[in-house]
């Protein structure tokens, strides 16, 4: 008889495909009498209802990949699944069950097996030891020492809990055979996750990646046979999870010219380090077209003397210079990130390190307050300055010897305003009007302390625009506060179409001049889809807003509503014919 093995998984949204369960299931997809399942789920689903999926299966062994988003609710799932069938073997992988094993196991005797570190060899190990007992009970006198031989192993030693040989070695990659061109890989989610390798050359203390030994890379035919697979398929978006994609810039300029060759229609998310850049790298990125490559680069900090503290060893200046090169010379989505919290650096320090960043006009701006992860070097330098945290998952700094719990809500909000109003992207006239005025971390400071208090959480298009215009608005004399809701609404016709009866609430005044002109009313030289909808609004602004910079006195200006049928919305800005 098979043994039912169920590889699960609760992920944070639904968009996200599982690469480490693929990865485990092709490592064990050809073991005698075993048959592997995987099932993903997220986290938004009510307990009872994960619960009664997972227990469809009849699973002998259900294993779960555990992330600080999830393990909550995993051990809730673990405990109650031994409830209800004891005989089942529940076993925990993955980076939030591979440190402080032994508490873990203590604290919730629902779990028979915990896996350390990379998980496709020893899991393969587990089953196959698993099956030998279920084919042979009467074996099962030895199966402390069958576990007891299996490599970064947790297991139940009657009331103990014992480990086999705890090891560093890395895994080799092309070990792993393909999930792909398995059809492991769940490709209708809207994200597919890629990996060409593993591990960083870096150790910066906050991050599980330093811990994680040497960088291994995937042997380049393999990395093609994939990645070709995955672009043959059309997979819309695929996001390397690789640490640090570009380690290697002779690497990563095979595999981006891989891409340039190949590509029929994938976008592609990598994580980079910019200070590593060649100048080879930035003239092969500058041949990418728009749309198709995203970067996101962490600063986490523009003072070298924190980032020091933490052993992030990086070259602030180049990054710089190189980010820059990127917005100048090529079509690259640029996202910065910025984390709040490491030692050294106070509120004001914080907000100049926003400065630095927003100079750099990235396309996305993200700030987090630290997460103290377990099994990061984070955890000790932590204690030892005297932060608080969460004892519970995120981990979540709560204060600092450089920042208090106040400014610590202050950043999350300004993270927050910096989704909306930033990388939102609809608001680009807007904010430059503001800059105009005062620098882009003090604009946002000021609106992180007008907004404390609210709920910033999904709001409509038409709302956000009216959130910004009273939150700008405050800090406006009247004269200036017309021409921002002028810019404004600008901005909104740019990315909405303002109906009538439902306009927002900051051109009240000004509604008489709005205008729905049939199509008729266009100048024919327009060539529009036939089967699409066309719908018109004209508005007289008090300056001209198409170029880069507002020019002149009043314009009238029609924006053009596009949209069909598997197509998103498109917007023409046209001047209005003269009347
Ligand atoms: S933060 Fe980035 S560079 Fe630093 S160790 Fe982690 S993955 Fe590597």
């Amino acid at each position: 008889m098979k043994m039912h093995v169920l590889l699960t998984t609760l992920h944070a949204k639904y968009s996200h495909a599982s690469l480490a369960l693929p990865c485990i299931a092709s490592c064990c997809s050809n073991l005698d009498d075993v048959d592997v399942d995987i099932c993903e789920l997220t986290v938004n689903e009510q307990h009872h209802a994960l619960l009664r999926r997972i227990m469809s299966y009849g699973a002998e062994v259900v294993a779960f990949s555990c992330y600080i988003w999830n393990i909550e609710q995993t051990l809730k799932l673990a405990a109650d699944i031994k409830q209800i069938s004891a005989d089942t073997r529940i076993v925990l992988g993955g980076p939030e069950a591979s440190f402080g094993v032994f508490e873990l196991m203590h604290e919730h005797p629902a779990v028979d097996f915990v896996i350390k570190g990379e998980g496709e060899l020893v899991f393969r190990k587990l089953l196959e030891q698993l099956n030998v007992f279920k084919q042979n009970p009467e074996r099962l006198e030895n199966v402390d020492k069958s576990f007891a031989a299996i490599e970064n192993l947790f297991f139940r030693d009657g009331v103990d809990i014992a480990t086999g040989p705890l090891s560093k070695k890395p895994l080799e990659l092309d070990q792993i055979p393909s999930p792909f061109t398995a059809g492991l890989v769940d490709l209708s989610r809207p994200l597919t996750y890629y990996e060409t390798s593993r591990g960083c050359p870096f150790s910066c203390a906050f991050c599980l990646s330093s811990v994680e030994g040497a960088v291994r890379s995937f042997s380049m035919a393999r990395i093609e046979s994939d990645l070709g697979w995955l672009m043959r398929h059309n997979t819309s978006q695929i996001k390397f999870v690789d640490r640090t994609f570009n380690f290697d810039s002779r690497r990563a300029n095979h595999i981006w010219l891989f891409i340039l060759e190949n590509n029929q229609s994938s976008r592609f998310h990598f994580e980079i380090a910019a200070d590593l850049l060649t100048d080879d790298n930035l003239t092969l990125l500058s041949r990418v077209p728009a749309g198709v490559f995203h970067f996101e680069i962490g600063i986490q900090s523009a003072s070298q003397e924190t980032l020091e503290q933490v052993n992030r060893k990086s070259n602030l200046a180049a990054i710089c210079a190189n980010v820059k090169r990127l917005r100048e010379e090529t079509a690259v989505e640029i996202h910065l990130d910025l984390v709040a919290g490491l030692p050294g650096e106070e509120y004001a320090g914080l907000l100049s390190s926003l400065q630095v960043v927003a100079e750099l006009r990235p396309h996305m701006i993200q700030i987090e307050p630290l997460k103290v992860l377990k099994g990061a070097p984070m955890r000790e330098i932590a204690n030892k300055l005297g932060y608080r945290y969460s004892g519970n998952t995120p981990y979540t700094i709560l204060a600092t010897p450089w920042l208090g719990y106040a400014d610590i809500c202050r950043v999350e909000t300004v993270g927050r305003l910096l989704d909306l109003f930033y990388n939102h992207g609809g608001f680009h006239h807007s904010l430059r009007f503001m800059q105009q005025r005062m620098t882009f971390s003090a604009l946002f400071d000021r609106l992180a302390h007008s907004a404390h208090t609210l709920d910033l959480s999904g709001r409509a298009t038409r709302r956000l625009y009216e959130l910004f215009a009273e939150l700008c608005g405050q800090l406006l004399s009247e004269e200036a506060r017309s021409l921002l809701y002028d810019t404004l609404f600008f901005d909104y016709c740019s990315c909405e179409m303002p109906l009538q009866g439902r306009l927002p609430a900051f051109i009240d005044d000004r509604k008489q001049q709005c205008r729905w002109p049939k199509r008729q009313e266009l100048a024919q030289s327009h060539d529009l889809p036939d089967d699409s909808r066309i719908r018109l609004f004209r508005f007289e602004f008090m300056q001209d807003y198409r170029g880069i910079v507002p020019d002149g006195g009043q314009s009238a200006i029609d924006f053009v509503y596009i949209s069909g049928e598997g197509r998103g919305l498109q917007v023409l800005i046209l001047p209005a014919p003269s009347e």
